[in-house]
């Protein structure tokens, strides 16, 4: 069981392209909210710092970290190694900070099934239609036609874990879908009554799978 004074833990996953990196920062602005900074072996974009956006690490310092067992969970995605290291975020927690994750399925997966003792909330953010989100990936610095065909493909294949989360967004206005979630933590911080539809969710994700 969670001790009172203890933070929650905050997962925030979702196909790329959905906005879930500015909602991350916009949460982090929050009375006693931090981020989990990540490790990965990827190459810095511009204008990203270390120990700001990531830890960026070369694969051997990344296979060193998983040897000694220093991650709470790692996965590969887009062919980058990424992780969270886990005496950061316990030491967090344990302050009564809440801690918030930007992390894909496989690594919400892998913290779920830890079962901590922490309370845990876990978001997947939805843009409103796939064309939404193809304007979206295309107006990224990624112009390359092929990247942004095969990022449309994994969406449809991260899309299938939205199951697996406690609440699902849309972000189609960054502001509505940034106090939507702020509500919803509020409200299991507080155990108060949510305001959620499921079924609403459920007809939205059967429209993107098609
Ligand atoms: P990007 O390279 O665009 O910053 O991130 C690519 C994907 O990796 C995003 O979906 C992001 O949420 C995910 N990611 C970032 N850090 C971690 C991490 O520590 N663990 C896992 N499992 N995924 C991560």
């Amino acid at each position: 069981m969670p001790i009172v004074n203890d933070g929650t833990m905050i997962i925030l996953s979702s196909p790329s392209g959905a906005g879930k990196t500015t909602l991350v920062r916009l949460l982090s602005k929050l009375d006693n909210f931090e981020i989990s900074i990540s490790h990965t072996t990827r190459q810095p974009r511009q204008g990203e710092k270390s120990e700001k956006d990531y830890y960026f690490v070369n694969e051997t310092e990344f296979k060193r970290l998983i040897k000694n067992q220093e991650f709470l969970e790692y996965a590969k995605v887009f062919n980058n190694l990424y992780g969270t290291t886990r005496t950061p975020v316990i030491d967090k927690l344990n302050k009564g900070k809440n801690v918030l994750f930007d992390i894909d399925w496989q690594g919400a997966d892998q913290i779920r099934n830890k079962k901590l003792d922490y309370k845990l909330i876990t978001f997947f953010i939805l843009p409103p239609s796939k064309e939404v989100l193809f304007q979206r990936l295309s107006n990224r610095d990624m112009k390359d036609k092929l990247i942004v065909r095969e990022r449309m493909k994994q969406f449809s294949r991260d899309l299938l874990h939205w199951i697996n989360y406690d609440y699902v967004i849309i972000n189609d206005n960054l502001n509505s879908c940034y106090s939507k979630i702020h509500k919803l933590i509020n409200a299991e911080i507080n155990n108060d009554s949510k305001d959620y539809d499921p079924e609403y969710i459920r007809a939205h994700v059967e429209k993107l799978t098609y």
